[in-house]
């Protein structure tokens, strides 16, 4: 398999050169790239083709869009129930939803590919009951788990180590984030997912990996990943068939944590 691997590596270099090589242009390039994903020719009728979907953004980058589904703006928790399928017992104040023992939250729509924010913040009291510093997975445990399955960790990771694909940002088990750029403990952060569901046949086969790209107060920390199956602890992950939308949970892992200003666009099926 090695062997052929390469072979046919040598020759896709060949027919670049022999490609540049016959022609005049000294800037072009040979496209590799998988059958049914050429780019496709110029239309005549350019001026007259479908235009972009009018929406208005926010009036900042942070609030939601016109076609966004808001899941939490400050007082009305009711798009979210609690993991005994009854009202959320999360606490609601100043413009914010707290979890701390009070059972993680799911939402009552199911949702699929989606763009989702969320903004977050951990705890400033950083010691536990006897006054020592807590660390790890200790300070500001939860996660953001899209389906009901995926997690992206939510941890106070200022300053504090952890294994790192249990850090902020990683898919958590998975793959830890490219930076870490938590902000310090008590202070808002943000996340911008960008999430594409698995597919699966009609056997129940993965035949196509669930993906996602995150931004972490605006920095990218993950680049289009997939994940190799739902997130389960110390194991990397397995895959079983599920529907095409599910509810997204907010993780109660038994510490404090906040969330305020959550807001989802569906996708459309790429
Ligand atoms: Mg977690």
């Amino acid at each position: 398999m090695k062997t052929k691997a390469m072979l046919m590596g040598l020759c896709a270099v060949l027919l670049v050169i022999s490609s540049c090589a016959t022609t005049t242009n000294k800037t072009c390039s040979k496209i590799l790239i998988p059958a049914g994903t050429e780019p496709f020719p110029w239309p005549e009728d350019f001026d007259n083709q479908p235009q972009p979907t009018v929406i208005t953004p926010g009036p900042e980058d942070r609030l939601p869009p016109s076609d966004a589904i808001v899941l939490f703006e400050g007082e009305d928790i009711s798009p979210w129930l609690g993991d005994d399928g009854e009202t959320a017992r999360c606490k609601v104040e100043n413009g914010y939803l707290e979890l701390n023992h009070t059972g993680s939250i799911h939402t009552k729509q199911a949702f699929g590919d989606c763009q989702l924010h969320v903004e977050w913040a951990c705890p400033t009291d950083i010691k536990d009951k006897d006054g020592n510093i807590k660390s790890g997975q200790e300070r500001g445990n939860s996660g953001v788990y899209i389906m009901g399955l995926y997690e992206i960790q939510v941890l106070d990771s200022y300053q504090n180590k952890t294994y790192p694909f249990g850090s902020t940002g990683a898919m958590y088990g998975q793959y830890p984030p490219m930076v870490n750029t938590c902000r310090q403990p008590g202070q808002w952060q943000s996340f911008d997912i960008i999430f594409r569901r698995p597919l699966f046949d009609k056997d129940g086969n993965v035949i196509r990996l669930a993906r996602v790209t995150i931004l972490h107060n605006g920095v990218l920390v993950q680049d289009s990943k997939t994940f190799n199956g739902s997130t389960q602890f110390e194991k990397s992950g397995s895959y079983t068939p599920h529907a095409d939308k599910l509810p997204i949970m907010l993780q109660d892992h038994g510490d404090t944590i906040r969330y305020r200003n959550i807001w989802i666009r569906e996708l459309p099926e790429l």
